[in-house]
């Protein structure tokens, strides 16, 4: 799979995601989504708050910032049934490296 098939998998990954949120009650804002190299830096290169290796610079990964009955949920915890079906549709759960509102799809041995 080329790195631009994977990042329109991931899109659709995403979509399907938020739907799975709203069903169970719970809203979602964006938090960072694309992080733009010329921002951030390229893939490995150290440049803002972002590690150098950010599936966020590669259209890899997003931040969810989660909600429920209108207030803001902020721990690992509250992610986890977002996570577990995240990782059930085969994407990788931030949650399990204490960054609860990361979801992301593995590339390069990178998460
Ligand atoms: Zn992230």
């Amino acid at each position: 799979m080329t790195l631009g098939q994977k990042q329109r998998k991931f899109t659709l990954m995403i979509a399907k995601l938020i739907e799975f949120a709203y069903e169970n009650g719970y809203e979602l804002t964006f938090g960072d989504a694309y992080r733009d190299p010329r921002v951030h830096g390229d893939v490995g290169v150290k440049k803002s708050y972002s590690s150098a290796n950010s599936l966020h610079k590669q259209r890899l990964a997003v931040d969810f910032n989660l909600f429920k009955d209108g207030k803001f949920l902020t721990s690992t915890e509250d992610h986890l049934p977002l996570g577990e079906f995240w990782e059930s549709m085969g994407g990788s759960w931030g949650g399990r490296f204490n960054d609860g509102n990361h979801y992301s799809l593995a590339h390069g041995g990178r998460k």
